[in-house]
């Protein structure tokens, strides 16, 4: 271990520890250096394997007081994975070193959560000169707010990003694009911040001398209102002008703030004029934040939108195969395909479930039955339900295939063309979305819950009578589970 990846424990101001110490038993003081090394060879006496590098290499230590140490670490899965696996462990050995008496809290330091960030990982054996290149790369990531693991290496690419992640590696190439800005947006856990932040890397590793920023839109409003209070909005100002490539994540929270928009669209000319780079995340189209001033709407929009989809299954299977290599771990085939059949909306999800399931495999606890995976699943499983396809997905991937009015699902409109996809928007509601009756009849223009059973019953016939009926409700079936 190198010296650089120490040192870094940081002490809340008022705890009365300074800065590159921890409080250790009785009072007395530690360097953060050594804390985390005696730490670190605890953990290797009591974990197996190299459970102790792949888990906790990274990790750094924050002192609150002496009864509660946080533990950062690099990424949501080590946050699971820790807690899943290694919880006594950590809690001993932060007890032998320290002193501490509580269970440490153990969160992930990645940019989304504040750019407190980590380290590369450590080289390999390699030249002095290479090693001060990769210090200096892992620092400039690091101020940059980069997390070094996002990077497009590990970005699975499958239909459902595809047009997304080109755009991305065009910019990322330093190709002057029309580009600008690019407006990612798309449901929670499906790569937003990955790609972003990927965007970065591949910049400071082929121009480290360009400026990129990397920031959630929530820091930048809270940086905003701090500068505002403390009368040093130039420098706020300066800060973010004067970047070549800024990557705003999440700016569906600037929703309502509207002096923060005020700046946000100011900064964002200013850059856009300069021939900055600007990317943007949200988790919905710029035109459905709601409370966005239409003149930052339409900033938003005059690049390029991209838009990222839930992955299909052979993505997901995918993207599981990776993340077993990545962390070294396997399963089971049988048990991939069932989470990736069972967790299509969410990467961070299939992720979680990943773990709990390899977790569940090293301990030896033998075969997985289906109700036993359920179970180890249940609240993973509870929140993909939650996330399942809704009745107004399903009118639009309807009235889409049949090249029909959206508003004809609703309307009073009688011509067959209309009422029969209609119909099969009913039958599908009613078979995938697991709403009643009477709402399902609500949400097609107030029909009645009869006019619901009527259309179900006769799709239901048609499919046992007529191939083409039951491929075209399998097809449609198909393309909203996924
Ligand atoms: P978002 O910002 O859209 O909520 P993230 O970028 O944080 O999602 O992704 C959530 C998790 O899923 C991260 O750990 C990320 O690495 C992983 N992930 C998402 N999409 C992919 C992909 N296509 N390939 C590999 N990992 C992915
Ligand atoms: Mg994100």
């Amino acid at each position: 271990m190198s010296s650089r990846d120490e040192g870094a424990v940081t002490t809340p101001r008022g705890s009365g520890v300074r800065a590159g110490d921890v409080l250790a038993r009785g009072g007395s003081r530690i360097p953060a250096d050594e804390a985390k090394k005696q730490i670190l060879r605890l953990l290797d006496a009591r974990l197996s394997g190299d459970a102790t590098e792949r888990w906790f290499k990274h990790m750094q230590l924050v002192a609150e007081d002496a009864n509660q140490v946080t533990v950062l670490v690099p990424t949501e899965t080590h946050v699971l994975w820790i807690q899943e696996n290694f919880m006594p462990e950590l809690t001993h050995a932060l007890s032998q070193v320290l002193g501490c008496g509580g269970r440490p809290r153990v969160l992930a330091m990645n940019g989304a959560a504040g750019g407190q960030l980590t380290m590369l990982e450590e080289p390999k054996k390699q030249s002095r000169a290479k090693e001060v290149a990769s210090e200096t790369l892992a620092k400039s990531l690091k101020s940059a707010g980069l997390n070094p693991l996002y990077t497009f290496d590990r970005f699975v690419v499958g239909g459902n990003n595809q047009f997304a992640h080109a755009a991305c590696k065009a910019i990322a190439a330093g190709v002057r694009t029309a580009y600008n800005p690019l407006f990612i947006h798309g449901g929670s856990g499906l790569g937003k911040t990955h790609l972003m932040q990927a965007i970065g890397q591949d910049i400071l590793k082929a121009r480290p001398e360009s400026k990129v920023i990397y920031l959630t839109c929530e820091k930048f409003t809270n940086e905003f209102i701090l500068a505002v209070q403390k009368g040093n909005l130039d420098s706020f100002r300066r800060r973010y002008r004067k970047a070549d490539v800024l990557l705003v994540d999440d700016v569906q929270f600037l929703t309502g703030k509207e002096k923060s928009q005020e700046e946000f669209f100011h900064t964002f000319n200013t850059l856009l004029d300069g021939r900055a780079q600007v990317v943007l995340s949200s988790d919905r189209p710029a035109s459905e934040i709601q409370t966005l001033e239409p003149r930052l709407v339409s900033r938003f929009e005059c690049g390029l939108t991209v838009a990222l989809q839930p992955p299909q299954l052979e993505t997901r299977i995918a993207i599981l195969g990776r993340k077993m290599e990545e962390w070294e771990v396997k399963i089971p085939e049988d048990w991939v395909r069932f989470v990736a059949q069972r967790i299509r909306s969410n990467v961070r999800r299939l992720e979680g479930a990943l773990v709990r399931i390899a977790t569940y495999n090293s301990l030896g606890q033998g075969e997985l039955s289906t109700d036993r995976i359920e179970d180890l699943l249940r609240d993973i499983l509870r929140e993909e339900a939650a996330a399942k396809v809704t009745i107004d997905t399903i009118q639009k991937t309807v009235a889409d295939f049949y090249d029909i009015r959206l508003a004809d699902m609703t309307s009073r409109r009688r011509p067959a063309n209309i009422a029969f996809p209609r119909q099969i928007a009913m039958y599908l509601s009613r078979k995938l979305t697991g709403g009643s009756l009477v709402e399902i009849g609500e949400a097609f223009g107030g029909r009645d819950h009869g006019t619901v059973i009527h259309a179900c019953k006769k799709v239901d016939q048609m499919m046992q009578t007529d191939d083409q009926v039951r491929q075209t409700v399998a097809a449609l079936g198909a393309r909203l589970n996924r």
